[in-house]
């Protein structure tokens, strides 16, 4: 299903022109027009998903087999040092484009990129509280 007013559905379904780094039924994988790295693509998929909750689980393990052999080539080719995989859901998690996306970010030594978070401190019994929640 594609969603009219939606930009990467009409990107991943051909309407608006991208660079193309590979296609098939499913998917398709372009440049990502505001790069944080050399190469930082974005793996589409073809039918709308707004994000990681709505994809089909068959869809998610079909992303993850597409992100690695694109980190691999994209690796090779371009004399990556590293390889950030990121996702993010809903506009508190840095979500713009509301069409289920996958970055796909070579990394370079010295790129002057910080795509890592600021870690905080934690108690046990907070860490403790935290596993409940999710667990129970
Ligand atoms: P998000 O912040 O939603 O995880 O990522 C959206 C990404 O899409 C950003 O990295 C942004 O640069 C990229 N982007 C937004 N619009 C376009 C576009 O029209 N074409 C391409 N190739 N990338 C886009
Ligand atoms: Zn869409």
């Amino acid at each position: 299903m594609k969603k009219d007013d939606c930009i990467f559905c009409k990107i991943a379904n051909g309407e608006i022109p991208a660079k193309t780094l590979y296609e098939d039924d499913m998917f398709r994988v372009i440049l990502d027009l505001g790069p944080a790295t050399k190469g930082h693509a974005l793996i589409l998929p073809k039918d709308h998903y707004a994000n990681l909750f709505e994809l089909p689980d068959e869809t998610c393990a079909d992303v993850m087999k597409l992100a690695k052999k694109m980190a691999t080539r994209m690796t090779e080719r371009l004399h990556a040092d590293g390889f950030n995989i990121i996702q993010n859901n809903f506009e508190a998690a840095g979500q713009t484009v509301m069409h289920y996306h996958l970055h796909l970010i070579p990394r370079y030594e010295d790129d002057g990129q910080h795509i890592l978070w600021n870690p905080t401190t934690v108690t046990q019994e907070e860490l403790e509280k935290t596993m409940e929640e999710i667990i129970k």
